[in-house]
């Protein structure tokens, strides 16, 4: 029997005797728990459910069941050339590929990155993801970055954007504006938002783009409070302007004034956190400290593969360790001992599932495994692993003991798409192949020293400090000791 003839459609799917963490406003954890799955919903969720004839069961004991994670940023497209610049900063990002090899991408090669990633986001229980789509230099590029997208079982969000023009341009285009009538249909797998940053120009430039985007009511999701780049001008243009709205959303906000972050909280948006690319890009310090303070919302997001991981078990670890990280620091500069920490396990599982939710104003059928939502869940669960047990703490587990292999089943929009830790009728070796085709056209249009030395960044000297219990000389001073 097949996995498609396993997991027919319309065949119901219950997972029996979990431990579910509901994320609903209760803070509750169900143990013993089954979630059963009718069509694209979830139908109930309780101990013993009597389930339809003909059910699929999963068993799930000794298992966590989640609600699918959510990523509200990554740039999907650049998961063609995973881990190649696993030693940039920022500066050698922007100069790679917003100056000299950006436009290199060709629709296939888009198309690629974007199919790779997908997958990988499926896989590791990423069930919605927004692709923050920067490298759409032409409306192919963009009908290119769909056709990956809506080929993958996932839910994905397509945040329009494009480096090479300023955003007033390429959203004024009637290219633009045919690619969302033909495209953008309402399907609740495929969303859409406008993608594109604030450069704080006094003259605003980027005004003639949020308008297209409120005509459209459309969300615009910017990266803002990026260490030389885009900052509190930004900020302050789009609050005076009118264009600071629920919808909008903040990628990193790592270096903004408090006054940036008092207009955030006042108009309702939230902050999409990197955590793993501020820490090694150079955005700012990883800002939940401060996002906390402000009471404003928070997603998680992995940003781009070329550098991190597209993992969102990493996203929750590095946000809590950068979070401590900080707090005991600022302690001990005060002399201080933090006594009980302030960011809790639970909270960075919410943000990777009710935040993201929360982000995308859809947390009324997202984010949360409760009767009647969309059937997005994640069964976290693996025998051979010595890791998964005991399980004491559920969140701390997931947030620091649970990785992406230990993703079992995979359940979006009521469709099995992954199961025992193999994806469902997902073309793996298809994408290889296409991957391979993108790597050799960028390697060889670059050429070889050119590819090598974007890898390869220069590294700085390092000055080794003197230390006054080493000797320098060690035959003189020993002669002297004599
Ligand atoms: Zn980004």
């Amino acid at each position: 029997m097949s996995e498609r003839t396993e997991f027919g459609p319309g065949r119901p799917v219950v997972l029996r005797g979990g431990t579910v963490l509901p994320m609903d406003d209760r803070r509750q954890v169900l143990t013993h728990t089954d979630v059963l799955i009718v069509d694209d919903r979830i139908a109930a969720v309780g101990p013993d459910l009597p389930v339809p004839e003909g059910t699929v069961v999963i068993d799930a004991t000794d298992g966590i069941v989640m609600p699918g994670m959510i990523d509200t940023h990554r740039h999907m497209w650049q998961t063609a050339m995973r881990g190649y610049g696993a030693d940039w900063t920022l500066t050698q990002y922007f100069v790679w590929y917003y100056l000299e090899h950006g436009k290199l991408f060709r629709p296939e090669d888009v198309y690629a990155g974007n199919l790779l990633a997908a997958i990988e986001a499926v896989d590791s229980g990423v069930t919605t993801v927004v692709d923050w789509s920067h490298g759409l230099q032409t409306v192919d590029h963009a009908d290119a970055a769909a056709d990956a997208l809506q080929s993958v079982p996932g839910r994905f969000v397509l945040a329009y954007g494009n480096i090479q023009q300023p955003p007033a341009e390429w959203t004024g285009t009637p290219e633009f504006r045919d690619f969302i009538s033909r495209r953008i249909t309402g399907d609740d797998m495929f969303g859409f938002q406008i993608a594109f940053d604030v450069t704080g120009d006094p003259a605003f430039p980027e005004k003639a783009a949020f308008e297209v985007a409120r005509e459209l009511g459309v969300a615009v999701t910017t990266h803002a409070g990026v260490w030389g780049a885009t900052g509190d001008d930004g900020i302050r243009l789009m609050h005076d302007h009118g264009f600071m709205t629920p919808e909008t959303v903040y990628v990193h906000a790592a270096s903004l004034s408090a006054d940036s972050y008092h207009r955030i909280a006042a108009t309702g948006g939230s902050i999409s956190v990197s955590t793993e690319s501020e820490q090694s890009a150079g955005q700012g310090y990883p800002p939940t400290w401060a996002i906390r303070a402000h009471d404003i919302p928070v997603s998680l997001s992995m940003d781009t593969s070329v550098w991190w991981s597209g993992d969102l078990f990493s996203a929750m670890r590095t946000t809590l360790g950068a979070d401590r990280s900080r707090e005991h620091m600022q302690a001990h500069a005060k002399g201080d001992t933090v006594t009980h920490g302030s960011l809790r396990a639970e909270q960075v599982v919410d943000w990777a599932t009710r935040g993201g939710a929360r982000a995308l104003g859809r947390d009324h059928e997202l984010g949360s495994i409760e009767a009647g939502k969309k059937a997005d869940v994640v069964l976290i669960k693996n025998e051979h692993s010595p890791v998964s047990f005991p399980l004491l703490n559920p969140f701390g587990h997931v947030a620091f003991q649970a990785q992406r292999g230990d993703v079992h089943t995979v359940v979006v929009n009521g469709r099995v798409v992954k199961h025992e830790h193999r994806l469902v009728d997902v073309d793996l070796a298809a994408a290889r192949r296409r991957i391979e085709q993108t790597v050799d056209h960028l390697r060889s249009t670059m050429g070889e020293e050119a590819w090598q030395k974007g890898m390869n960044p220069d590294i700085p000297e390092t000055t080794i400090l003197d230390n006054p219990y080493t000797y320098t000389d060690y035959h003189s001073s020993s002669t002297h000791s004599q």
